[in-house]
């Protein structure tokens, strides 16, 4: 294990940001470019195009279809501070997918961000879930406070409600929308003034917790009521306690707002403070993986297949978890132990897609790829075998039937569902007696992706037809019986033939229930 090693490592923070659409998860990633230098004027990011929510379905196709594969946005690595900060995109709305929870995956923590006017959002919430099963540290920016909003006490109530995890405050709202005077800064004991020139924009505080000397904004009821509230709130509320925000139990929270700058520097500041550095990784066979450990083992969590027929090459993400990578590194593929050489790989900058030169644990490289890797695959250098754990599976919620367009064609269609299905693209199941094909997705883009690379790489044309939503549910093979099966639910197995009901929606997933009470029923993550 060698110093400098250790050191670089140190200094990666790896994060991922979750949000329902629209809450500024774009617009706060272009303020960390802004503060970094990565880039000179905001508005960059989103002109850049592979933005989620201007483009349809088709258009997306399209795009991929002119650049090749486009990772522009899947993965940046700036300089912030003297950290090296990965943040790795969570594709939204039209993009989201399966690829979307294995990115989480690959993180040491996550940041959320709420719309103050909107509050804890569907898609926040089943992130969040996600995030939380891992156990990594969780930050919360709420966003958007130049606007009128909800209160800031009920945004934190609902936050513990909903999400079931404690807050931490880092500081408090002074007014709110057109009226907001600043933030009451509990973590560095300042206020932060929304006006303030260079002199005044940070204020130290006092010992009695006051802003020292004149300003005419102490007579506002904004500051003294701002003041009160914090201080109330922070001796009634949640002890700091890094343990806890580590695991995920406690999240520091902030208010500011990303399209006016406010609150951000203070946010990534805090941030790159209290997030962790790459820690240890356990094995499957419970070795313990230092992320200072001199010798390069990574897992793969993510493949971007290429939508230009012409370029069949696709993109591993791989998440390195000890050592360093370095050009034409020599490894093993544990799956096979074959041997796999990491000649064509490519790191992600703000800017451009660059060449790999050096990258370090907690870092995310991008290896092209020719069909040899799977999502979950483990890559090792040396001779000892390292076997991460299988990436987790998550319960799906969209499904289609499908089948073959041209009988003749059952062959290639069999084996390009299969190896779609092994890479992770969808998820496959069958009905119960008649073996019809099913297939599942988290997001309706994996059906089409799926659609599209069939048709072009296994020249099978299949017919889709829309099951809608499903609630999928599995069942112990033992407590199975198949007359449990009826008109609400469908009785179908997944690829390693487990059974799985997929009820038509809540009313007869409670009803099954009922009727069985003593029948107990998973799903997965
Ligand atoms: P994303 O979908 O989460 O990436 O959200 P964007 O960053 O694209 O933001 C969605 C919309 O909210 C855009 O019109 C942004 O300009 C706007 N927005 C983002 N942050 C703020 C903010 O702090 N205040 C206000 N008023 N609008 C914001």
């Amino acid at each position: 294990m060698s110093k400098e090693l250790a050191q670089e490592v140190k200094k990666r923070r790896t994060f991922a940001i979750i949000s329902h659409p629209d809450a500024g998860k774009t617009t706060i990633t272009e303020q960390l470019l802004l503060f970094s230098g990565a880039i000179r004027q905001a508005g960059t990011v989103k002109a850049k195009g592979k933005k989620s929510n201007k483009f349809a379905k088709s258009d997306w196709m399209e795009i991929e279809k002119q650049r090749g594969i486009s990772v522009t946005s899947s993965v940046m690595q700036v300089d912030y501070d003297g950290y090296q900060v990965n943040i790795v995109d969570t594709p939204g709305h039209e993009d989201f997918s399966e690829d979307t929870y294995r990115t989480l995956m690959a993180v040491d923590a996550a940041v959320m961000v709420i719309d103050t006017a909107k509050g804890i959002e569907p898609q926040t919430k089943r992130l969040f879930e996600v995030v939380s099963h891992r156990g990594i540290p969780i930050f919360t920016f709420m966003n958007k406070l130049d606007r009128d909003g909800r209160e800031p006490l009920e945004l934190v109530e609902e936050l513990e409600e909903v999400l079931g995890i404690d807050a931490y405050l880092m500081n408090w709202p002074m007014g709110m929308g057109s009226s907001l005077l600043g933030l009451y800064d509990l973590y560095n004991h300042r206020v932060e003034l929304r006006r303030g020139d260079d002199d005044s924009h940070y204020l130290p505080l006092n010992d009695e917790g006051q802003v020292e000397g004149d300003y005419d904004f102490k007579s506002s009821s904004l500051y003294t009521q701002g003041l009160e509230d914090a201080q109330l709130l922070s001796e009634a509320g949640n002890p700091f306690d890094q343990n806890r925000i580590n695991s995920g139990k406690l999240t520091p929270v902030f208010f500011g707002s990303a399209l006016t700058g406010f609150g951000v520097q203070t946010f990534f500041d805090a941030f790159v403070d209290l997030a962790p550095a790459p820690s240890a990784t356990l094995t499957v066979d419970e070795q313990v993986i230092d992320p200072a450990d001199s010798r390069f083992t990574g897992f793969v969590f993510k493949i971007q297949a290429n939508m230009n027929p012409a370029h069949r090459d696709r993109i591993a993400f791989i998440r390195i978890c000890s050592g360093e990578f370095e050009k034409g590194l020599s490894t093993t593929l544990e799956r096979t132990g074959k041997s796999l050489s990491m000649s064509h790989t490519t790191q992600f900058m703000a800017d451009s897609r660059e060449e790999v030169q050096s990258a370090v644990a907690g870092d995310i490289i991008g290896l092209y790829d020719t069909g040899n890797l799977q999502i979950g695959d483990s890559i090792y250098e040396g001779k000892q075998v390292v076997k991460f754990p299988a990436l987790p599976q998550f319960t799906p919620e969209l499904f289609m039937r499908v089948t073959p367009k041209n009988v003749m064609k059952q062959k290639s269609f069999h084996k390009g569902i299969e190896q779609l299905v092994q890479e992770g693209a969808v998820q496959l199941y069958k009905t119960y007696h008649t073996e019809d094909y099913i297939i599942g997705a988290v997001g309706q883009l994996q059906f089409e992706v799926f659609q599209y690379r069939l048709q072009n790489e296994y020249n099978a044309e299949v017919e889709m037809i829309p099951m809608g939503h499903k609630i999928a549910r599995w069942i112990k093979p033992e407590d199975l019986d198949p007359k449990m099966s009826s008109s609400r639910n469908i009785l179908a197995k997944d690829r390693f033939d487990r059974p799985v009901f997929l009820f038509e929606n809540q009313f007869a997933e409670n009803w099954f229930t009922s009727k069985y009470p003593d029948i107990e029923l998973e799903k997965l993550l």
